[in-house]
């Protein structure tokens, strides 16, 4: 199969290929042509994952393209940008047609789920890496950077966290679990669900956002930094998952959200009065901690003292920020 039967096959007749709400012009041109109103800006980001360094070697081809895709529109969610279109650069040892695939299916998959298209690419020979391009809209002037966080405000996640560092062991396959307690779990390290919905109702609302990929302390390291001030974590408020703990106890539990990674849930910091009526709207909105003057994270048990943050129990392999 050559290149341009390769492209044609699995990716240019892909139903997510086939342009959209913003594309004017997708795969086929020397570039794609997408449509930004006036009052839009638009938000770029782009993720690499190499094998066997992103992702364990010889990964499902369907669940690579699922995580792949994912990682990337949750750096969209975490500016509260809509999406609008994505480019893949993929690299290939072999073009083995079920391979192929597989990877198209679990694309056109997570595209699906964020109502994203692919709108071009290239596609060249060499170990297997994929780099993502994502394209999104975002009102002018409001998107959720991490610099706008203030004394007073509220630490926010978007839902439980640790599960996918929780999960790491049953990816590599060095610990097995019952269905029941690995299967949330490994699906929360395959396909996490980038937070669009959140991003986009925080708009004008969040002070400073960003999307857990380091891991919680890790990255409010960044919000912290960006703004210029210091954020108390409470240990006992980070939400766990029961899968979470029923696979690895309290403690490790709590040192998976805190310093694992891959969580893909947005962190933001919210004023207090906004907090409310957010939960009252169903969003996930689960306080962790609170803006301080000062600099760097503290994290703090239920009297507000500052207590050592658990060791890592393992190094994690998933974490893309290498
Ligand atoms: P060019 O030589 O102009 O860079 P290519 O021959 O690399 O174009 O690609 C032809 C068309 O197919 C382009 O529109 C490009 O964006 C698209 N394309 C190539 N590889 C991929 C891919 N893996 N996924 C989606 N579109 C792709
Ligand atoms: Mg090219």
């Amino acid at each position: 199969m050559g290149e341009f039967e390769l492209i044609r096959q699995y990716f240019a007749a892909a139903p997510c290929a086939q342009g959209g709400e913003g594309v004017a012009l997708g795969i086929g041109d020397d570039c794609a042509l997408l449509e930004l109103a006036a009052d839009q800006q638009l938000a770029v980001s782009t993720d690499t994952l190499v094998d066997g360094v992103h992702v364990p070697q010889g990964a499902d081809p369907f669940l690579l393209a699922m995580r792949g895709l994912a990682v990337s529109v949750s750096d969209l969610a975490a500016m509260g940008a809509t999406p609008l279109g994505f480019t893949l650069a993929l690299t290939l040892p072999t073009a083995d047609a079920a391979w192929l695939e597989a990877f198209a299916a679990g694309l056109e998959r997570m595209a699906g789920q964020c109502g994203i298209r692919l709108v071009g690419g290239d596609t060249t020979r060499g170990p297997l890496s994929l780099t993502f391009t994502v394209f999104g809209r975002v009102p002018r002037g409001q998107a959720l950077t991490r610099r706008g966080a203030r004394v007073g405000n509220l630490l926010c996640v978007g839902g439980e966290l640790g599960d996918a560092a929780g999960a790491l062991p049953l990816v590599l396959g060095t610990l097995t679990a019952d269905p029941a307690v690995a299967d949330p779990l490994l699906a929360r390290y395959w396909s996490p669900q980038p937070q669009l919905a959140l991003g986009q109702a925080l708009l004008g609302k969040a002070t400073a956002a960003l999307d857990i990929s380091d891991g919680l302390l890790a990255d409010c390291g960044h919000i912290a930094q960006a703004s210029g001030v210091k954020l108390c974590i409470e240990q006992s408020r980070v939400p766990l998952s029961t899968a979470l703990l029923a696979l690895c106890g309290e403690a490790h539990a709590r040192a998976c959200a805190l310093s694992g990674g891959d969580d893909y849930r947005l962190a933001y910091t919210l004023p207090a009065e906004a907090v409310e009526p957010l939960q009252a709207a169903g969003w996930p909105v689960h306080v962790v901690g609170r803006v301080e003057a000062g600099a760097g994270v503290d994290l703090v048990d239920e009297h507000g003292h500052c207590i050592q943050p658990p060791a890592r129990g393992y190094q994690h392999f998933g974490s893309r920020g290498d």
